[in-house]
This record gives structure tokens, C-alpha cells and sequence, in this order.
């Protein structure tokens, strides 16, 4: 038994806010569609903070946090706490919190306000339209914050009580109440701005102040803890960055709150010392991407203060191995005798909910994994353990999780014997194509018979409601395999016929057989799982459900040659085959934690390759594998960078590269920061890229052009992202600007990403447009 002394807590940096059902994001969806008032919205929004922090008092936590709960986003909260709403928007004192902060997340369309309500009395004060905040990665995850914007005119000031009113909810209900802000450096740092030679972090001044009276009032609520979570820690930080950490903490120190410093998904290195010298309470780190740094942070962070371990992994599903982290633990319990705190590595908000529903799953692979609600049990068995506290229970606990890692490490369903072999055999020159470039263009040309500015499309043509409903009546059974077959063939046959009369060039079979690009195809391998209710909030409302890579991975058979072939059976001209790459399906998707990722890459690699051979096989001579997630597996630290991009690459070139010379593969990834990676893509060595230019009016081009990129490249000349159709002038403007830079003879046509989430209408339109403009442009080069 442990005195009260050396009492060990647990807490979580911040908890899933979608709800088990995604609650939130149906009462959001009925908000914004006028079916719920926002005070049912706010009366939501209650009801799920309740729940939340109620399962972590149950699950024994010390702490439940206050601040993680957000209608869209976190940052954006921040944005209104701080009263730094760009003032773009124009916004009114009158016009309500809530309604500004979806205007800022969602942007505002002038003239649909109020529509066709003929009042009279809304086209007074009918705003301007308005763009959305930017949305961006939110460091290495798959989770998007809208982008704060800074001038030099911007000010601070405490304008929103939404954290303070969630407090007092959470005090009422009886909680010790741990509050969670974003850290002044790392909100400064994930803001933009668009004045030149401006550097946001000069706002630092500014801003302290505001977050000095946020901590005077959360003090003054009494809240036992503030966490204050400063990521960038964990990044390579430019020094005036670095060198503003000790004047910040040490001002926001000063009002007397305990602060426990939070930095998650990267190890710390040259900041660590800086990071357990500041002066604050307490210091959170992640024990699972950086457990090497433990030891060193025990030993060095001073005694008083609080270090919080994130043991159980906030980023991925895998039930904790209990025996291992009371290991790792043991050690680090001495030196910090009293001030030790149990965590998840970060946020709960990257895992999905509860295992609870998950009802489908097979028992054994369900016994391996663990969701946001199981993470916290978890934690609570670990500080038992190190307690000593209830034998039996702890016993039985740790037995199970021994159990559960004895059958994930002996499975058969894990392990399979071919697939190791094959890897293990792999030939030196399995990402080798049989000729360099030159020669396969030459052979290429020689094949296809191209004309110049060849147009084509990235792969998926309008999703329309006829299709989704023909997939979810096969998927209720009422639908049988061959009605939907049947269906899916026709659709196809649509799409084929559409873009003869348009006049493509290289035509596509228009993916209406695929809900998804990585599941469709995970569905297809073996070593795939896919959860019921496994949602993970992506962005706003939208929830992605990442499929579980829990073992080898194998092809059991052809996963597209009997669609592409049906689809080339109806024309001429030459049909891509489309399929998703080993890095993609890799990123998105839950993977195990059990063998490096590069081996799980290259074994996913292997299954498209064979799948690559088929098509070949099949006469289909033009195969695409997108990869738009290239960019977004980049390690936060540029250190690790070539490590990644070395395997990434590989795995690329070996999925791409069974082929023959006449064979032409191509590749898509969507926008980009392309610049510091143009050898890597370069050395991808697709005969052809596809790229999302139009947006930045071809400018990202620029760096393949100066790079002297050696392929040929087809830079996106519309924004597929928006109904609106671009005339021919427009696109024949930036294919003169694209083949300024890039030598014509190596450019294609194209639209800057797949058209699934368009209309037929529009997309007859913009693609009859872009024929037009590539016509025009044959005829001038
Ligand atoms: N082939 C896919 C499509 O056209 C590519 C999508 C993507 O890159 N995100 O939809
Ligand atoms: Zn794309």
C-alpha cells in the first residue's frame, strides 16, 4: 500500500469530444442544416462534456480535463478566447459567439445568407462573403485545425467564458478539474500570416497578458491544474522560438497555477533540458514516441516538480502491454517518489471511442486492441499496480494483457510464414524498373501514340446518389453481389462513354465500385480489420473509421483487373488501371505497432505489386498508384526525414516496378509542400505524376521546373474542390505558365485531383473546357 505521499495520478492530455455515436457530430450537422437551436447545440455539447468526464472519474482518473471539448475545433476555441477573430470577417458585437466561430470555420457564402427568407430586413446587415479559415494537419496526425491568422495589427483579448463556463460545469458536477489550453508559443507558432517580412512572434508580447488573465480566472475558479500544451517542443524550433520559452513560463508562472507543461508526438532532444528547466509545475512528456528520453528527464527534472509519463499510446489502438510499461515505469517510480503522474502519450482524440460496440470483431483480434474508454482503465491499472493496491483485481488485469500479447505475438492470423519468406527474399532490385526513364518514354510513345498535352483524369468520377445508394442496399443484403456488380458495370460504362465524347485522351474506369481509396482495398487484403463504430474525428464534423492493419499483409487475389478490364473492353483508347499505394494505405490506416513501419509498407507494397502484374497481364498498359499521403508521413523532426522518405520511396518503387518498359505507371498526390522532397519524388521514378496545382496558381510547380524534374508531369489546372467551372482561357493560361517551367513536351492535362465529390453537370463542363484548352495548347507549341 502506498501513502497518500507517494500517491501516483493519472489524468489524460484530452479526450475524444465526438461522442461514442458521434453524437456531436449529428447535432452539429442538424444546427447547420437549421433543425437544432443553438441552445440544443449548447444543451449537446453539455451532455457530452457530462459523459466524458464522468467516464474518467469512473475510470479512476484524478483529474478530468476541461478545455478539450470543442463545437469544431480546438484552435479555433483558442481564436475566440483570445479575441483574435480575423478581422476579415467583419464581424458585428451582436452577432452571437457560435455563429461567428462556424463562420469562421466554415466560411460564409454572401449571398446565401438568409436566403430566400425575403425579409427584407437580413439584406441590411447581409455580410460580404467570406472564406473559411484555412484547415491544416495538425502535426503528424490526420486531424485538421483551423489556422489562426495574424497581422501586425492584430490584437488579444479575453473575449469568450466558454472554458470558464465548462469549468464551473465540470466543478458542479463534482470533478476535480484539470483545464487544458494550447500553449501561447505553440498557438503563435501554428497561426499564419500573409503580411511579408512579418514575424507572428513578435504578437508574443501581446498575447502573455491575455493569457495571464486566462490563468488569473482559472486560479480563481480554484482548478487544481493547468495544462498547457506546447507540441513544438518536440520540433526543430528556430532559436528566437526556442529562446522565448523561459521569459514566457516564467511570466506565466507568476500568477500562481500550477502548469503542467504538455509536449507529445515527438521526442524532445535538443529542447529537453530547456523543457525540464522552465519554470512550471510540472512537465508532460510522450513515453511512447520518445521512451529513450525518459531516463534523462527523470534524472533532470528537478524533484519538485511533477513529471507525467504518457505510457499508454494516444495514437494508435493496441492494448497497452501492462507487464512492459511497469517496466519502464519501475525505475522512473523511485526517482520521482510522490510526483509522478500516469498518462496517455497525448490527447485521446487521435483513437476512437470505445471497443464497446465493437460487437463484429473477431474475438481475438478484438482482445489486442484498446480505444479511448480501455486506455483509461488501462491507466488505472498501472497506478494500481505501481500502488500495490487491490491484488486480485490488478492481478487478473495483468494477466489478461499478458494474455492478449502472447496471442497478437503467436497468432497465426499475425504471422504468416509465406509473406515473411517473400520479404526476406526480396531481390535487390525488386524497386528497379528494367530501363531508366528515357528509354521507357521512348517505348511509351512508341505504344500510345499520345498527342502532346496527352488529358486525362486522376480517377474517380462523380459519386452520385444512385451509386452510394446501390452500395449501402448491397451492404444491407437487400442488393445481392450480382445486382451490384451489374449496377457498379454500368456506371462504369457511363463514365467510359462520357469521356469518349469529351475527347480524352487516357481514360478511367471512374472508381464508382469504391467508397474509399484505403478501404477498398484493405477489405480486399488479408491483415486487414475494419471496425463498426472505430470514428476518429478528422475535421469539424467529419470523422474518418481507419481500417487496423493487425497482421502480414497479403493479396489473396485481384482486387480491380475485372473492373478495368470490363472498362477497357468499352473503348479504343487506353484505360488506367487506379490503385492506392503502400504509403497511403499505410497513413491511413491504424498499424501495428509490432514491426517497424517499413516493413509493413514494403508488405503492402508487395500486394500491389502483384496487383500491378495483373493488370499488365490484362492488357491494361497505363496503371496509376496514387499516393497523395506521401508528404503527410514525414517524421516532425528533419532528422528522421531520410530515413522515411528512403523506405517511402522504396516501398513506392517496388510496388511500381514488375513491369516492362512499355508499361506506363503513373502517379497522384494531392497538394503539397513538394519542395524539400523533389529527389525523393523524383526517385518515386513514375513515368508520370499528377499533381494539385491550380490553387496556387501553378506556382508549386516552379520547384519541379527549377529542380529540372526529369519525368513527365501533369500539374492540375482545376480546382476540383468547388462546383464552379473554369472557362478554357483560364486553363490554357496556366498550362503556358506550367510549360514555362517544365519542358511541354513532358506535360499531360488534368484536373487537380479525382471528381467523386462533383456533379456530372460541372464536370462535363470543366472537362469539355480542359480538351478545348490542351487542344489550344498543341496548336501553339
Ligand atoms: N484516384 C483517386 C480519385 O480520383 C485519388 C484521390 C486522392 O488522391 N485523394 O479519387
Ligand atoms: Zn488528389
Amino acid at each position: 500500500m502506498t501513502t497518500t505521499k507517494n500517491a501516483i495520478h493519472t489524468h489524460v492530455p484530452g479526450f475524444p469530444r465526438i461522442g461514442a455515436a458521434r453524437e456531436l457530430k449529428f447535432a452539429l450537422e442538424k444546427n447547420w442544416r437549421g433543425e437544432l437551436s443553438d441552445a440544443e447545440l449548447e444543451s449537446a455539447g453539455r451532455e457530452l462534456r457530462a459523459r466524458h468526464w464522468a467516464l474518467q472519474r469512473d475510470a479512476g482518473l484524478d483529474f478530468v480535463s476541461v478545455g478539450d471539448f470543442a463545437f469544431y475545433d480546438q484552435v479555433a476555441n483558442h481564436i475566440q478566447l483570445l479575441g483574435c477573430e480575423p478581422a476579415r470577417y467583419g464581424f458585428q458585437p451582436e452577432q452571437s459567439q457560435l455563429s461567428r466561430y462556424f463562420t469562421m470555420a466554415r466560411g460564409r457564402s454572401g449571398d446565401a445568407h438568409e436566403a430566400g427568407c425575403g425579409c427584407g430586413a437580413h439584406e441590411a446587415d447581409a455580410l460580404p462573403a467570406a472564406a473559411a479559415l484555412e484547415m491544416t494537419k495538425w502535426f503528424d496526425t490526420n486531424y485538421h485545425y483551423l489556422v489562426p491568422e495574424f497581422t501586425p495589427e492584430t490584437a488579444f483579448s479575453l473575449a469568450c467564458e466558454r472554458l470558464f463556463d465548462e469549468v464551473a460545469e465540470a466543478q458542479a458536477l463534482g470533478h476535480a478539474v484539470k483545464a487544458v489550453l494550447i500553449g501561447p508559443l505553440t498557438f503563435l507558432w501554428l497561426g499564419k500570416t500573409r503580411t511579408a517580412g512579418f514575424d507572428r512572434l513578435t504578437l508574443l508580447d501581446r498575447l502573455l497578458p491575455i493569457y495571464g488573465q486566462v490563468l488569473d480566472r482559472l486560479k480563481a475558479q480554484g482548478v487544481q491544474w493547468v495544462q498547457v500544451d506546447e507540441p513544438i517542443l518536440g520540433l526543430d524550433l528556430p532559436a528566437p522560438w526556442r529562446s522565448a520559452f523561459e521569459n514566457t513560463y516564467w511570466q506565466l508562472n507568476q500568477v500562481g497555477v500550477p502548469l503542467l507543461l504538455a509536449s507529445y508526438f515527438s521526442p524532445l532532444e535538443e529542447n529537453l533540458s530547456l523543457a525540464c528547466r522552465l519554470p512550471v509545475a510540472g512537465l508532460h512528456v510522450d513515453g511512447v514516441r520518445a521512451p529513450q528520453e525518459l531516463t534523462s528527464i527523470a534524472d533532470w527534472l528537478p524533484v519538485h516538480k511533477v513529471l507525467s509519463v504518457g505510457i499508454v499510446d494516444g495514437r494508435n489502438i493496441w492494448r497497452t502491454d501492462l507487464d512492459a510499461a511497469l517496466a519502464v515505469l519501475a525505475p522512473i517510480v523511485e526517482k520521482r517518489a510522490g510526483r509522478l503522474w500516469l498518462s496517455s502519450s497525448c490527447s485521446l482524440l487521435h483513437v476512437p471511442f470505445t471497443l464497446a460496440a465493437e460487437t463484429q470483431l473477431d474475438g481475438e483480434i478484438r482482445s489486442w486492441l484498446a480505444f479511448a474508454s480501455e486506455k483509461l482503465d488501462e491507466l488505472n491499472i498501472l497506478k494500481r499496480a505501481l500502488h500495490g493496491d487491490d491484488a486480485a483485481a490488478v492481478n487478473a488485469a495483468l494477466a489478461t494483457s499478458r494474455a492478449a500479447v502472447a496471442s497478437r505475438r503467436a497468432s497465426p492470423r499475425v504471422h504468416q510464414a509465406a509473406v515473411r519468406a517473400r520479404l526476406d527474399a526480396l531481390p535487390a532490385d525488386a524497386g528497379q524498373r528494367r530501363s531508366g526513364f528515357a528509354q521507357r518514354q521512348a517505348e511509351q510513345r512508341a505504344r500510345f501514340q499520345l498527342p502532346a498535352f496527352p488529358t486525362t483524369t486522376i480517377g474517380s468520377f462523380p459519386q452520385t446518389a444512385a451509386i452510394r445508394s446501390a452500395r449501402a442496399s448491397f451492404k444491407r443484403g437487400e442488393l445481392d453481389a450480382a445486382g451490384y456488380a451489374a449496377t457498379m458495370r454500368q456506371e462504369i460504362a457511363y463514365a467510359v462513354r462520357q469521356q469518349e465524347a469529351l475527347g480524352l485522351d487516357v481514360l478511367v474506369h471512374g472508381e464508382a465500385e469504391r467508397n474509399d481509396m484505403v478501404e477498398y482495398f484493405g477489405e480486399q487484403l488479408d491483415g486487414f480489420a475494419f471496425t463498426r463504430l472505430g470514428w476518429v474525428q478528422s475535421y469539424g464534423s467529419r470523422c474518418v473509421k481507419p481500417p487496423v492493419i493487425y497482421g502480414d499483409v497479403s493479396r489473396p487475389k485481384a482486387m480491380t483487373v475485372d473492373w478495368t478490364v470490363h472498362a477497357q473492353s468499352l473503348t479504343g483508347k487506353p484505360m488506367k488501371g487506379m490503385l492506392t499505394g503502400p504509403i497511403t494505405i499505410l497513413q491511413w490506416s491504424f498499424v501495428r505497432d509490432d514491426q517497424p513501419r517499413s516493413r509493413t509498407a514494403l508488405q503492402i507494397a508487395l500486394a500491389i505489386r502483384d496487383e500491378v502484374a495483373d493488370l499488365e497481364q490484362a492488357g491494361i498498359g497505363i496503371i496509376q498508384i496514387d499516393e497523395p499521403a506521401v508528404r503527410e508521413g514525414l517524421p516532425l523532426r528533419r532528422g528522421r526525414w531520410d530515413a522515411y522518405l528512403d523506405w517511402a520511396t522504396q516501398a513506392f518503387r517496388v510496388s511500381a516496378s514488375a513491369v516492362g518498359d512499355a508499361t506506363q505507371i503513373h502517379t497522384h498526390m494531392c497538394y503539397a509542400e513538394f519542395n524539400d522532397i523533389l529527389p525523393q519524388i523524383a526517385a518515386m521514378d513514375a513515368d508520370v505524376i499528377t499533381i494539385e496545382t491550380s490553387r496556387s496558381d501553378m506556382e508549386l510547380l516552379n520547384g519541379f521546373g527549377q529542380f529540372r524534374y526529369p519525368n513527365e508531369i501533369g500539374p492540375g489546372v482545376y480546382d476540383i474542390h468547388s462546383p464552379r467551372v473554369p472557362d478554357q482561357q483560364e486553363m490554357v493560361r496556366l498550362l503556358q505558365k506550367a510549360s514555362a517551367v517544365i519542358p511541354p513536351a513532358n506535360l499531360w492535362v488534368n484536373p487537380d485531383c479525382g471528381l467523386k465529390t462533383r456533379g456530372w453537370p460541372e464536370t462535363q463542363a470543366a472537362l469539355r473546357n480542359m480538351v478545348a484548352a490542351a487542344r489550344q495548347l498543341r496548336a501553339i507549341y
